[in-house]
């Protein structure tokens, strides 16, 4: 019998819209490969592409999004602002140079990639993010590596509530305070380096847990992610890898299999603080 291609289910939005909860993550995925394995994710079932203006591989993205034999609806496209954008006209400014090298109609997420307290300027930033919004040039817009802090200041001073937080998050630093924090706001929690980067996939657990389920230990620690409610994005480089981790939607980790899991949180970082910029 053949083997379905998965399909990542489409979690609602707080604004209406839904996006798929498993994507592709494109960061460090070098421009001249973008396109080539953003379309072998397309393929392989892949609904949600995650890039950014920082990945310097939004062209490529954006051509595997024309080249594909799907309906451009059925795909969710993700881009950031970049830190040295931060500010209200160099967002707008930012905002248009993305749409150019994706040269795609439009674009179904905008985040703030960080929200470098230093220079104090997201808060401008998320005012030119609602501007495009409510001017229809990008359906949502959300944020990343927000603190909760920093989401209670721009929803203070704006009124305007980010649908989603993109953060690191894996099964070493699980984000338990501020996914509770995102849940009783009805903003979805977005998963970055969902495999800490790779570096958790040789731990004793998750092989033990591999092995009892028949799985890899990158498929254990995505269907953790989905478990949990998460929209995760792991990258890979082979199509291979591409195909297996969107393979995570036919079998259930149990309340052991989840407690065990639970255990590995150390609270460490693969990336910065984002206070600490
Ligand atoms: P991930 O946690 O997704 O890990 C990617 C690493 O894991 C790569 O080295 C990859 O190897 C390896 N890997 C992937 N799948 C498998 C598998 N099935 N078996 C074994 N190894 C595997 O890290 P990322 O940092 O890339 O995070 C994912 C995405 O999150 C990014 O691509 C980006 O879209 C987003 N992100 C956002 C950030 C933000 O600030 N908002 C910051 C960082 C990431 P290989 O490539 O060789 O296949």
């Amino acid at each position: 019998m053949l083997h379905p291609i998965p399909r990542a289910p489409l979690v609602p939005l707080a604004d209406g819209h839904a996006v798929p909860q498993l994507g592709y993550g494109l960061y460090k995925v070098p421009a001249d490969d973008a396109a080539r394995l953003a379309g072998e994710a397309i393929a392989a079932g892949y609904r949600h592409l995650d890039t950014a203006a920082f990945y310097a591989n939004e062209r490529g993205t954006g051509e595997a999004v024309r080249a594909a034999e799907v309906p451009r609806d059925e795909l969710f496209v993700t881009s950031k602002v970049w830190k040295d954008d931060n500010g209200y006209d160099e967002t707008l400014h930012a905002f248009d140079a993305t749409m150019r090298r994706l040269a795609l109609e439009r674009l179904d997420l905008y985040l703030i990639h960080w929200p470098v307290p230093s220079t104090d300027r997201y808060v401008e930033t998320w005012r030119a993010l609602v501007r495009l919004r409510d001017e229809g040039r990008v359906r949502s817009i959300g944020v990343s590596n927000f603190h909760a802090h920093h989401l209670e200041r721009i929803i203070g001073e704006t009124g305007v509530m980010p649908v989603v937080n993109q953060v690191e998050l894996h099964p070493r630093l699980p984000q338990t305070e501020l996914r509770a924090f995102h849940e009783a706001r009805g903003i979805r929690t977005e998963a970055w380096s969902p495999l800490a980067r790779g570096r958790l996939l040789d731990d004793p657990v998750l092989a033990g847990l591999a092995a009892a389920h028949g799985r890899s230990p990158a498929q254990i620690v995505l269907r953790w992610h989905v478990q949990l409610g998460n929209i995760v994005i792991p990258k890979a480089s082979s199509p291979e890898r591409i195909r297996e981790n969107l393979d995570v939607f036919d079998f259930d980790l149990g309340p052991a299999d989840l407690a065990a899991i639970a255990a590995l949180a150390t609270g460490e970082r693969t990336g910065r603080d984002p206070d600490d910029d």
